[in-house]
């Protein structure tokens, strides 16, 4: 409407209907609003609104950009150091005398180390970048499980740590999977349980699963948990979130004594996600910690694993002992020397298995 002085404001305006008994409309009175303010403020709403979008937009521009520079910088790093580490090896298979074979070794740790490093920053670099692509192929879980422990025990040193696994029979034998993703989650998970634990046991176990609430898995997937199960430092239930997200560590005074980036498990969680699962954790101070990893798998071929007949063979009617207090790794080497064929006595308890050997039970 003009105003009194001339000038367009603007107003809200609407006819308010007056009805007679019978409900007929007989008059329409007109009723006006000045909204001025009203339209001023939507008007520096919309903008700043338009100015946060482009803001937006602007940054995720910026900090793909800046992604996809630490991967290829991460990847032009790699070949000198990869350079550094080989020629420190050569260096260190030449005569030297104690001081020098000493630096050389410092400066292959430190090398290893940083390498280490690098692929970390390199992941996480490709995953803000969105550049994570999945390779997918038939993978064993037992030879991938296994090959996780091989590669783990040198970590345990001198520390009376067992390291078991138990896998479902019920599990398919192979399955469709980036194996070298699931390796490194596998393997990401058992390197921490082994770095935080000092004493007892550090468990991988693989078996069918619920599904993860909210994620749809493909039809001909079946769910598969993978449960790497310490005896370690544990971590504080306030801390417990944290640990999943980059940089962070539960206890700084134990990093300072362990070393690590914090990137593990946020590369892990994310590596899980892309791969339609999910990766949660179980944790009591002092006592220990649950990391568990759920994902939707395609099995190959038939679904369950035909357990290979009883063979005859040299093995045959032969008696052997199994003495392991871990249940868990005492159950699968029963299970598997059974299936060679021998006869097997098993217990978790030394002083049962010294009273049957005294008993004249004779064993192979
Ligand atoms: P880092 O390179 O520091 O190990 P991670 O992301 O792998 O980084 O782990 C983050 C933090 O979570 C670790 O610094 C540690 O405090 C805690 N953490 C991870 N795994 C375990 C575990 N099995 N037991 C106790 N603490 C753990």
């Amino acid at each position: 409407m003009r105003g009194a002085d001339g000038t367009l404001v603007p107003v809200d305006f609407s006819l308010k209907p007056v009805h007679d008994e019978a409900g007929d409309v007989v008059l329409l009175i007109p009723e006006g609003r000045v909204i001025t303010e009203m339209v001023e403020a939507e008007t520096r709403l919309r903008e700043s609104v338009a100015a946060l979008a482009e803001a937006r937009d602007q940054a995720e521009v910026a900090n793909r950009a800046k992604s996809a520079f630490l991967a290829s910088m991460s990847h032009e790093i790699r070949t000198p150091m990869n350079a550094v580490i080989g020629f420190g090896e050569l260096l260190a298979t030449t005569p030297l005398d104690g001081l020098q074979r000493e630096y050389v070794s410092t400066m292959q740790r430190s090398g290893e180390r940083l390498l280490s490093l690098i692929d970390d920053i390199l992941d996480f670099s490709k995953i803000e970048a969105g550049r994570i692509e999945l390779d997918e192929a038939p993978v064993s879980l037992g030879t991938l499980v296994v090959r996780v422990l091989d590669e783990a025990s040198p970590a345990v040193g001198t520390r009376g740590i067992e390291l078991g696994y138990t896998i479902d029979p019920a599990l398919p034998a192979r399955v469709v999977a980036d194996e070298k993703r699931l390796h490194q989650v596998v393997a990401n998970l058992v390197s921490n349980a082994v770095k935080f634990t000092a004493a007892g046991s550090v468990d991988v176990s693989v078996r069918l699963s619920d599904a993860v609430e909210g994620q749809t898995a493909p039809a001909e997937a079946v769910w598969i948990s993978f449960e790497v199960r310490d005896t370690g430092i544990g971590i504080a239930p306030d801390r417990l979130a944290a640990v999943f997200d980059p940089f962070v560590q539960a206890d700084a005074s134990m990093t300072r004594a362990y070393g690590g980036t914090g990137l593990g498990l946020a590369i892990t969680r994310r590596f899980v996600e892309r791969m339609g699962g999910a990766l949660d954790v179980e944790s009591v101070l002092g006592e220990g910690s649950l990391f568990r990893v759920r994902l939707p798998l395609a099995p190959v071929g038939e679904i369950r694993v035909v357990m290979p007949p009883r063979r005859e063979s040299v093995l045959s009617s032969r008696r052997a002992l199994v003495v392991a207090h871990d249940d868990e790794s005492r159950r699968a080497l029963v299970t598997r020397l059974d299936r060679w064929g021998l006869d097997i006595a098993g217990t978790g308890d030394p002083a049962e298995a010294l009273a049957w050997i005294v008993a004249g039970t004779p064993f192979d």
